[in-house]
């Protein structure tokens, strides 16, 4: 794909996303949720439906934290409660505990600006490290998740087979001023429209730049061209 086509896309879908409800980390960074905050709500986030973390964050957690170091304070089963019914709620509650402690211990208690160092803290892998680097402090950085990773690859933009892949041969490809908002972008038009099963192609404002629409409608015209052959009747000077 050329740079002008990634460029036609991803105004594209950006306008889709500004159409559409934004999803919650999104929305708590516009209204400038401190950093530690967008990183407890990123880390819920993972297998949970927006809505879920969008009422455990407002309406359970935060209300009884004032700062991240409060969770050291919360016995597991206590966070367990307060961030029921998220996905994986244990593993992320156990995670959760630990956090201040391992801040402390690696950074001084200062939450890290890097997605190396992010990395270091139970629970946070590079889908919310990136997220974290972009979204709670401004810096570039792409977020990989699976929408990204499944639509690049729809769309020809990435030829890869992991998240990672992707994230690497997305800083190849696309400019800087792109990354921080790209993920919102594709995870708002992979959860309406470029679904993981039978995605949406006959609505979708994007078709005439995938590869994979394209390699569709050419097979199905070859077929179509097979059975018309088929049907044509004999000639008859033959
Ligand atoms: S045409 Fe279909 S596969 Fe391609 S981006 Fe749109 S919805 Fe996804």
């Amino acid at each position: 794909m050329t740079q002008d086509e990634i460029d036609a896309v991803y105004n594209i879908l950006l306008q889709e996303f500004k159409d559409n409800p934004a999803p919650v980390i999104d929305l708590m960074a516009a209204q400038g949720a401190e950093p530690y905050k967008i990183l407890i709500a990123t880390i819920l986030s993972a297998r949970t439906k927006d809505s879920t973390t969008s009422d455990v964050v407002r309406n359970k957690l935060f209300p009884a934290l004032n700062r991240l170091e409060d969770l050291d304070s919360m016995t597991v089963e206590q966070i367990e409660q307060l961030i029921f019914p998220v996905g994986f709620y244990r593993q992320k509650a156990a995670s959760l505990k630990k956090l201040p402690a391992v801040l402390h211990e690696k950074f001084g208690g200062k939450l890290p600006q890097t997605v190396e160092e992010l990395c270091e803290l139970p629970g946070v892998g590079r889908k919310t490290a990136n997220l974290v680097v972009a979204l709670a402090f401004q810096k570039p950085a792409i977020c990989v998740d699976v929408h990204v990773n499944r639509i690049c690859n729809r769309l020809g933009i990435v030829s890869t087979s992991t998240p990672y892949e992707t994230e690497e041969a997305l800083r190849k490809i696309l400019p800087q001023r792109l990354w921080r908002t790209w993920n919102a972008c594709f995870v708002s038009f992979g959860q309406r429209t470029c679904t993981p099963r039978n995605p949406k192609c006959n609505l979708c404002r994007v078709s005439k730049f995938c590869q994979t629409f394209k390699s569709q409608y050419e097979m199905t015209q070859s077929r179509q061209k097979e059975k018309d052959k088929g049907m044509r009747p004999a000639n008859p000077a033959s």
